[in-house]
């Protein structure tokens, strides 16, 4: 009895000690769980200020306020699809790798599926024998490459990273614009790997997304309440349409229901039936196809249908969807908003008469404001004239055609040299040598607003606000022409000795065709939207997103996309900007205007919609803000520069003479209308 009694209460003993070693295990679980939660934000936040702390040890680390300058990046302007696509036969074993390679890459899996097909079609062969290197660390490199059979070693600076093997993506950031390799990869067995090329990609993306617009604004042409419409409003509409699938079977509308989406038929058929009064019947009606359309009544403030459609196909049926609040966000006379300002060309020549006459001899250089992706830009004055004085900014020709940059700083001298607005740079003359071209622009002795940043670490909402306020004013006058700007970013703005801001470097700026896109990949990482990163061609609406990067960084003092390296940062953008953490310090109305021009759809982003440019003027952020006294400049900002003459260089870091030697000549005559 005894020893029953006695192994009962062993039982009892350990199932109460196991009880509680359950309890343990679970407490430590969830311990595990809050650690890897704190190790994901700490990750991240070290992601953020990486490039912060690197440079601040790079240059000897004197505290957090070091910041690094960050360089803008471009590929070649890619002006029109060249027409040549070549595809090479793979077996299906091959297709099937080069696809899960690029849907495990965590950039090149963004793309959609009909890209990736077309990617995996004109990816053509390649061998390197064992002990060749196939990717070398500083290389400028335009090939991405997809293993299929070996290993390679990864290395960087001669030490061993890792080894990688067959189904991975290789360089991927080359597929985007020319960029030094940070890494070497050998072919540590003999490989055979699949390669494509930058040109032959952009063709892809660029062709892919021109024909998508094409065959929905055809679409939308047959449908009577859009056939009015202008062709550009045609395009918006058909960048917000979406692509739905629907099985056979399926209703896709039900009679009765209320609903307020609009459908175009893009694939396979449907059947329409009414119901009978009094019976579950429903009658056949008709049967509608590819190119019909169905639901138009919910978008004019209809929402009761009168039908039932049903997917009538065994292959399914895909439509065309937008709903009526995004199509009333889009539709309203943009022309409107065009056609201000007519007379102003007239103004500019007038202003850059009276330098007519002027030489490059008349100038005297006198100090460097700065230096840029092609060379330096000097303050100088007209001999003889002491009173004034003026940036000249200097680019090696060479350099400029070495990197297929031609095309973008003719575009630079053209809209700075039209632009007429207070908040913009003005540029009144050019010039030319053997080896260099000049611009001489006003000069605006407060600095950057990049060094004010700096310095200050962050500003506060109301300064932020005066700052963004400058550059919707220069966005405005920008998009009302249709020109896109590309490069917003605290060092492109400078302050002028009134303490406005003006944007300066137009070197991605660019005119667009109504209605139309762009697809050069340019911007500065952290501040580039994800179509740009994506390829799938921009407008004006990727300014609208960068506006709400800078107003975070203003806030804060880092953006809020910040990668250890572009790519890094491009897939944190991808995650789009509800991943992202708000600091506390950023107030709601401040948040809420951030997250509406961040939109991940360009045409859902404030500033892009109906109203245009005003949205964000009137959103409750700006609520009270004096707009008039703005454009009058009698409002007084936040910040007022010391400057206490017109040779005051005083808010410019200091330059050290240039000791490079002097660029090649470059004689190819790309500038004769310079
Ligand atoms: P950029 O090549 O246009 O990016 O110019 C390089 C740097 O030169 C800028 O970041 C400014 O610091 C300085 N800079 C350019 N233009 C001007 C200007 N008009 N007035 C004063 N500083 C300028």
């Amino acid at each position: 009895m005894d020893s029953i009694r006695d192994l009962k209460r062993l039982l009892y003993e350990r199932t109460a000690t196991l009880r509680r070693r359950e309890e343990v295990i679970e407490l430590l679980e969830k311990a595990v769980e809050e650690r890897d939660i704190t190790i994901h934000y700490l990750q991240n936040e070290i992601d953020k200020f990486r490039q912060i702390v690197d440079f601040s040890l790079l240059s000897g680390g004197i505290g957090p306020a070091q910041r690094a300058k960050r360089q803008a990046i471009s590929a070649e302007p890619l002006t029109k699809d060249t027409g040549i696509i070549v595809k090479f036969h793979k077996l299906r074993r091959s297709r099937e790798l080069i696809k899960a390679a690029i849907l495990d890459n965590d950039f090149m899996k963004n793309l959609e599926l009909t890209q990736i097909r077309e990617i995996v079609d004109c990816m053509y062969p390649v061998t390197f024998s064992s002990g060749s290197i196939i990717i070398r660390e500083g290389d400028v490199g335009s090939i991405v490459y997809v293993m299929e059979e070996g290993k390679v070693e990864v290395s960087r600076d001669g030490k061993y990273l890792s080894t990688l093997a067959p189904g991975k993506v290789l360089g991927e950031l080359a597929i985007l614009y020319n960029c030094k390799r940070t890494a070497t990869i050998t072919a540590a067995t003999d490989c055979q790997l699949w390669a494509i090329d930058r040109q032959c990609f952009q063709t892809i993306m660029m062709r892919t997304g021109l024909s998508r617009q094409a065959e929905y604004t055809d679409f939308l042409k047959s449908v009577p309440i859009f056939k009015n419409l202008p062709e550009e409003t045609l395009i918006k509409i058909s960048d917000v349409l979406e692509e739905t699938f629907y099985n056979n079977g399926d209703y896709i509308i039900r009679q009765g229901a209320r609903g307020d989406t609009f459908f175009i038929i893009s694939r396979g058929q449907v059947r329409v039936t009414i119901k009978q009064p009094d019976t579950p019947e429903e009658k056949y009606i008709r049967t509608l196809s590819k190119g019909d359309f169905f639901g138009e009544k919910a978008l004019q403030g209809d929402d009761l249908r009168t039908a039932n459609i049903i997917a009538d196909d065994p292959e399914g049926v895909s439509c065309l969807v937008i709903d009526r609040e995004t199509f009333n966000q889009l539709i309203s006379s943009l022309d409107e908003i065009r056609t201000r300002y007519k007379d102003e060309l007239v103004e500019r020549r007038r202003l850059n008469e009276e330098f007519k006459d002027l030489r490059l001899q008349d100038l005297r250089p006198l100090a460097t404001l700065g230096v840029g992706g092609f060379g330096r830009v000097e303050l100088v004055q007209i001999v003889g004239d002491s009173t004034r004085s003026f940036a000249l900014k200097q680019m090696k020709k060479a350099q400029i055609v070495e990197t297929r940059q031609q095309q973008h700083i003719m575009s630079e001298k053209r809209i700075m040299g039209e632009a007429d607005c207070d908040f913009v740079v003005k540029l009144f003359k050019t010039f030319k040598d053997r080896k260099y071209l000049y611009m001489l622009m006003e000069a605006c002795l407060g600095g950057e607003l990049w060094t004010v940043l700096r310095d200050k670490g962050h500003f506060d909402d109301g300064t932020t606000r005066f700052y963004t306020a400058c550059v919707v004013e220069a966005f405005d006058y920008l998009h009302s022409r249709n020109i896109i700007y590309r490069d917003l970013k605290p060092e492109n703005l400078l302050l002028d000795s009134q303490g406005y801001v003006k944007l300066v470097d137009f070197g991605f700026a660019k005119r667009l065709d109504h209605g139309r896109k762009t697809w050069t990949f340019c911007g500065t990482p952290e501040y580039v939207a994800p179509e740009v990163i994506l390829n799938k061609g921009h407008d004006i609406s990727a300014d609208y997103w960068s506006l709400g990067v800078l107003m975070f960084e203003l806030l804060t003092g880092t953006p809020p996309f910040t990668g250890g390296d572009p790519m890094k940062t491009y897939n944190i953008i991808l995650k789009g900007i509800d991943a992202i953490e708000f600091p506390r310090s950023i107030t709601r109305n401040a948040t809420a205007l951030i997250k509406k021009l961040c939109r991940d759809n360009p045409a859902e982003r404030l500033g892009y919609q109906k109203g245009g440019i005003s949205e964000i003027q009137k959103h409750k952020w700006f609520d009270g803000f004096n707009w008039e006294g703005l454009r009058a400049r009698t409002l007084e900002p936040p910040i007022m520069p010391r400057v206490q003459n017109a040779t005051d260089t005083t808010n410019f870091d200091e330059y050290p003479p240039d000791s490079d030697p002097p660029p090649p000549d470059d004689l190819s005559g790309w500038d004769n209308d310079f």
